[in-house]
């Protein structure tokens, strides 16, 4: 645990283990927080919030900038723990360093731009000024798929903005989060400014978090069960919190579109990560007039990826994150199948040497989805491609809004007038036009409905962590 500037052993001798999830060896082990050492932590980031939020953006901003140089000097390091502990191909986890690193470099720069106003009065002997102020300690919870980028696309807006954190990653990542701390930490944050803490069991954190009045504001990524959960506590005690929960991603194939590059498109999105990604494609909508064809590009691409070790540099996917997770995906696939499915490829767990010791899901092609299908509902989480044959534009943008969540969706067309006419018809708050990848540091990142409230990245992430003021002055 990182508290108050100094690395630190559990108060009560208590330790849990991390392991690897392609053969379950363990990789180490980790200080299991308890009630003291959380209480501790935030006595630390609620003392250094004085000074840190007083000094000026620009000095803030030089410590940003030195930990986006420090992780790009480390990035190889970092990757191979992501790979190790989270699953993920090397080649991912170097994409994902990056990516975490962009934000420390991003807020680095908005932390300069936090300006206020200067407002006139209809009084002539009154101006107002709006000042914008960090909102005070945050209490930061992150998930187990993006295990560094959650952390940084937190922690740097908030430390830009002046405020003091506390973090708690999944208790499934915590060695990435170590490492990704160990490097914050190497880049001279004053003491108490970032905190860690590693307790094996989640729910204590989370009722500390909501209750404590030290803490001025949550920020959680995960499943939309627990976001609900932190959103009622929260409200009772009025703090401030943004949460960025699942997706249930439609990808609406238009018949002009070339359903070729569509396909390509879609096999590099789906299985990145092995589908674990709340913007993963979740219902692919596929107009009858190209389904031969993109069915078929589909089918060669997936039949390609090597599924293996994320260490081995010959894998095209790793293994998912646990038992869970290979349990939650053989019922979706079981229930589609049952309710008249058509398995196009994979459907199965990868069970034999070497892969025997590991969570390994093949990658899988369902086609004949409908909306009474466990898997057309909830979230997957998993390398399955769930496919709906449509004739009609307006039914397809229909099921593809059919659904409780809103993060993103994706649009294939070379028809400009319908790509906008659709994206402005669709009720997710990222859309990709002919795109896969619609997210950058310099973008909101968020969802409407139950995918979520509040925005991380761009100048809305850092609004996030602002409170504002205003100042009447009678002259
Ligand atoms: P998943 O099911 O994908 O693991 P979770 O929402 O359970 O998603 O986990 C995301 C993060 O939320 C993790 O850091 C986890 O430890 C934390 N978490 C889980 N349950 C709670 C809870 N009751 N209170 C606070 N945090 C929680």
């Amino acid at each position: 645990m990182l508290i108050n500037g100094k690395w630190k052993n559990n108060s009560n001798n208590n330790v849990f283990e991390s392991f690897d999830p392609s053969n379950q060896k363990t990789l180490g082990t980790i200080q299991d927080s308890s009630k003291a050492d959380i209480l501790e932590a935030i006595d630390a980031a609620q003392n250094a919030f004085n000074n840190w939020s007083q000094i000026t953006p620009y000095e803030r901003s030089k410590f940003l900038y030195n930990s986006w140089e420090n992780m790009i000097k480390n990035q190889d390091s970092l990757a191979r723990v992501m790979t190790l502990e989270q699953g993920k191909t090397l080649k991912s986890a170097k994409a994902e360093v990056k990516y975490a690193s962009d934000f420390l470099l991003w807020y680095a720069e908005e932390a300069k731009r936090i300006n206020g106003k200067f407002i006139t009065s209809e009084k002539a002997d009154q101006r107002f000024i709006i000042q914008k102020i960090p909102v005070g300690v945050v209490g930061a919870i992150t998930p187990w798929n993006y295990p560094i980028s959650m952390i940084t696309r937190k922690l740097a807006p908030a430390l830009a903005a002046g405020c003091s954190i506390i973090l708690k990653p999944s208790e499934l990542t915590p060695l990435c989060a170590i490492e990704t701390f160990k490097i914050l930490h190497d880049s001279g944050f004053p003491n108490g400014v970032i905190n860690l803490v590693t307790p094996s069991d989640p729910k204590e954190t989370g009722d500390i978090f909501t209750s404590d009045p030290r803490i001025a504001k949550i920020t959680f990524t995960g499943s939309t069960n627990v976001g609900r959960l932190l959103a009622s506590k929260s409200g009772k005690n009025l703090k401030r919190i943004s949460l960025e929960l699942g997706g249930h991603a439609p990808f609406i194939i238009f018949p002009d579109a070339d359903p070729v590059h569509a396909a390509k498109g879609l096999s590099a999105l789906k299985f990145l990560n092995s589908g674990q990604a709340c913007i993963s494609p979740n219902r692919i909508f596929v107009h009858e007039s190209i389904k031969e064809i993109f069915e078929k590009t589909l089918l060669e691409r997936v039949i390609k990826i090597k599924v293996g070790s994320g260490l081995d540099e010959s894998s095209k996917m790793g293994p998912l994150i646990n038992e869970k997770a290979i349990l939650k995906i053989q019922n979706q696939v079981k229930d589609a199948l049952k309710k008249g499915a058509k398995l196009i490829f994979g459907g199965k767990t990868l069970n034999s040497e070497p892969l025997d010791n590991g969570f390994f899901y093949s990658p899988t092609i369902l086609s004949g989805i409908t909306t009474n299908m466990k898997i057309f509902r909830e979230e997957t989480f998993g390398p399955v491609a769930p496919i709906i044959f449509y004739k009609d534009t307006e039914e397809a943008i229909k099921m593809a809004n059919d659904t409780e969540y809103g993060l993103a969706a994706y649009i294939y067309t070379k028809n400009i007038s319908l790509a906008i006419k659709t994206m402005e018809r669709l009720n997710f708050a990222i859309i990709g036009i002919n795109d896969v990848n619609p997210t950058s540091s310099a973008i909101p990142f968020g969802g409407m409905a139950n995918s979520g409230i509040g925005r991380e990245g761009g100048y809305e992430g850092i609004e996030e962590y602002l409170e504002t003021k205003s100042i009447g002055i009678n002259i």
